[in-house]
C-alpha cells in the first residue's frame, strides 16, 4: 500500500495512491522524481526498483545540469 498522501497536493497520484510518472521517472512537477514501488507501474520487484533508482538519479543529474 503506497504512503504518498503527503505529496498529494504537489504531484499527481493515481486512484490507488501511486505516483504517476513517465518512463524516465519524471513526475508532473519539474525537479521531482520518483523511483520504486511507490510509483505507478506493473511490476514491483527489486530489479525494477533498482532500475528506477538509476533512471531517476540520472534524470535528476540532467535536471541539475
Ligand atoms: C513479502 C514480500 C516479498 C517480496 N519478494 C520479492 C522477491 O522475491 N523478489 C523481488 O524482486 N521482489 C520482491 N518483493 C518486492 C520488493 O521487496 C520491492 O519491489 C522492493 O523492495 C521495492 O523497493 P523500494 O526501494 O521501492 O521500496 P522499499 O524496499 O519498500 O523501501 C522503501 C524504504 O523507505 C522507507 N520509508 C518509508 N517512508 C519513509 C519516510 N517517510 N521517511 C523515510 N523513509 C521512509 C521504508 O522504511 C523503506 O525502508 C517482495 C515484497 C514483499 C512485501
Amino acid at each position: 500500500v503506497p504512503q504518498n498522501e503527503d505529496f498529494a497536493d504537489i504531484i499527481t497520484l493515481d486512484e490507488r495512491g501511486y505516483v504517476v510518472s513517465d518512463e524516465n521517472c519524471l513526475t508532473n512537477l519539474e525537479g521531482i522524481f520518483v523511483a520504486g514501488d511507490c510509483r505507478q507501474k506493473k511490476i514491483r520487484q527489486v530489479a525494477t526498483a533498482a532500475a528506477d533508482g538509476a533512471v531517476a538519479a540520472l534524470a535528476a543529474c540532467e535536471y541539475l545540469r
